[in-house]
């Protein structure tokens, strides 16, 4: 029978950190999944000197998180979860053939800054998809296309063409190691997704593409595309002052609850979700 841990918390940044940590304090059996440990934006911060006790470049904030998470013990489960479903009184957590359970969980996976499309929200079922492991299989012998945001998703790509009689692979970075009989990759910027009751084109500066299927490769999918039936406004996930959602059981810390994006604002709302995760489980005596 599978492990129930008291408190998942999805994403690596600072938000879903000091869940775990906060967590780990409060001594929930806690389980941390992420892509990776701290998140692709810290490395990327020029100069941090607006959170407490920091001031220099994010990869010095990054090299002292590094350190006090291994002081403390916090360990990463690298994986990226595709879908978090709530069942029987608690949530079951996919990450393509692995899957966990827990009886709260905390969604911290941040939010994507760049490369959203036109026309990606409404088509998203309709032919638009975050996650090949997912979807892949329903475009046996069609024509796709995948956009690609870093080279950590081109495994994703290769997992398509098993499936598709061809994939557009249109890369948003420099070095490209794809390849494939039926694997194409465009320098192209896709612009848009087009089409009428489901998707029937890319379209970038260049022209348009006839696909049946856009799947967008990249680190935060849309938070109700990971959970049915979670309530959002606009990209963010709606939440109570305690952070929790719609859903009970499920709270949300961090960029993907709305702005202002800072770090300080991610790692608060990080603490507070563990607390009233705890406080959840404590009000069911579970
Ligand atoms: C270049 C740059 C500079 C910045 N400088 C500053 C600054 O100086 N000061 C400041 O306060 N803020 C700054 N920010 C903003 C700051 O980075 C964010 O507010 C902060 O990272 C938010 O933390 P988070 O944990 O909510 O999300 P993120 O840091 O985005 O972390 C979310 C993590 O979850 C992962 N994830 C997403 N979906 C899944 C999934 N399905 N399964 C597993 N993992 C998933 C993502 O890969 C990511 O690692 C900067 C941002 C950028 C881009």
């Amino acid at each position: 029978m599978e492990h129930t841990f008291d408190v998942a918390v999805v994403g690596g940044g600072i938000a879903g950190y000091t869940a775990a940590l906060t967590a780990k304090n409060l001594l929930l059996d806690y389980l941390w999944l992420g892509a990776s440990a701290f998140g692709e934006k810290l490395a990327c911060a020029e100069k941090v000197t607006n959170f407490p006790a920091v001031s220099g470049k994010g990869t010095d904030f990054l090299a002292a998180l590094e350190a006090q998470r291994e002081r403390e013990g916090i360990a990463l489960t690298p994986c990226r979860i595709d879908g978090v479903y709530a069942a029987g009184g608690k949530f079951f957590l996919t990450a393509g053939q692995k899957s966990f359970e827990a009886k709260t969980v905390i969604l911290a996976t941040g939010v994507e800054t760049k490369g959203a499309l036109k026309g990606e929200r409404d088509f998203l079922g309709r032919g638009v998809s975050y996650c090949a492991v997912c979807d892949g299989a329903l475009y046996k012998g069609k024509r796709i296309a995948a956009v690609v945001s870093s080279p950590a998703f081109e495994e994703e790509v290769h997992y398509l063409a098993r499936f598709a009689d061809m994939v557009y692979a249109f890369c948003l970075y420099e070095h490209s190691n794809l390849c494939g009989e039926n694997i194409e990759v465009r320098r192209e910027f896709p612009l848009a997704v087009e089409g009428t009751s489901r998707v029937e084109r890319i379209v970038t500066k260049e022209g348009a593409y006839p696909v049946e299927g856009v799947f967008l490769l990249k680190n935060s999918a849309p938070p109700k595309a990971l959970v049915g039936g979670l309530q959002t406004e606009g990209a963010h996930v709606k939440v109570a002052r305690d952070l929790s959602t719609n859903l009970a059981g499920l709270f949300a810390a961090g960029d993907v609850t709305g702005r202002p994006y800072q770090y300080a604002k991610a790692a608060g709302e990080g603490c507070v979700a563990a607390h009233s995760a705890k406080a959840y489980l404590d009000r069911l005596g579970k």
